[in-house]
């Protein structure tokens, strides 16, 4: 019996270590992270558990790239480079809702 137990929490423990070695938020990188049901396509969801990061719900691999930071980032700098919409659209291969979406949600940076 108390072998079984034993095994158990092992299982547990690495259970856990191989979602910290793979998963991270995108955003804050925390792996502070659980799953968090999947979406109507099947792929899993994930959920960041850090309470100062912004973003709540993100995949491990997005299909529009307009949804990742890195790229949300890239259109605010071609903005403040004077880049207009449809340049970006051009360089980035988003559409232009998207990048005028972000530059509407967008009005952290350009506060301070
Ligand atoms: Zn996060």
């Amino acid at each position: 019996m108390a072998r079984r137990t034993k095994s158990r929490a092992r299982k547990m423990l690495s259970g856990r270590a191989f979602l910290d070695t793979l998963v991270q938020c995108p955003q804050c990188h925390s792996i502070d992270v659980v799953q968090y049901g999947k979406q109507a396509n099947g792929t899993q969801r994930y959920r960041c558990n850090n309470l100062a990061c912004p973003r709540t719900i993100f995949l491990l691999h997005y299909h529009d790239k307009g949804r990742l930071p890195a790229v949300k980032q890239q259109i605010v700098a071609m903005t403040l480079n004077g880049s207009g919409v449809r340049d970006i659209v051009r360089v980035l291969k988003v559409s232009s809702a998207t990048v005028i979406d972000v530059l509407k949600k967008n009005n952290g940076p350009l506060k301070s």
